[in-house]
């Protein structure tokens, strides 16, 4: 759960696609088409350091899945789609719209002091 938070902090601050990713108890990975886009793991790992320490709160909600439909950004992963056909989609919320709300059916921490960081920067083509 700490890890899956941080990653939605991290997800936030990357204005990219997501292509893949991976949670896990000690390290979790996140994918991005970075296109042009430069990461800076400095100016990254202090934006987190500033969402971690604000101890934002985490919450879900529910949408209908025409809601969803208007408001396709609350999708942030390239490739994979929420799953449908119950007619409402779960929403997280990691410290108000401001910050992420997106789709998630992940287990998360109800605060964002409680993320766990320590950022590694990779690229591959
Ligand atoms: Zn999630």
């Amino acid at each position: 759960m700490r890890m899956h938070t941080a990653m939605h902090l991290l997800c936030s601050l990357v204005p990219c696609g997501v292509t893949g990713g991976q949670v896990g108890e000690e390290k979790s990975r996140l994918d991005f088409d970075t296109g042009d886009y430069q990461a800076d793991k400095q100016a990254l790992t202090d934006q987190l350091n500033v969402l971690v320490d604000a101890d934002h709160a985490v919450t879900a909600r529910w949408i209908t899945e025409a809601e969803l439909d208007a408001q396709p950004e609350l999708v942030r992963t390239m490739s994979v789609q929420p799953p449908r056909g119950s007619g409402r989609v779960r929403l997280i919320d990691a410290g108000g719209s401001a910050i992420d709300l997106q789709s998630c059916g992940g287990t998360q921490v109800k605060r964002t002091g409680a993320c766990i960081l320590c950022l590694t920067i990779s690229r591959s083509f």
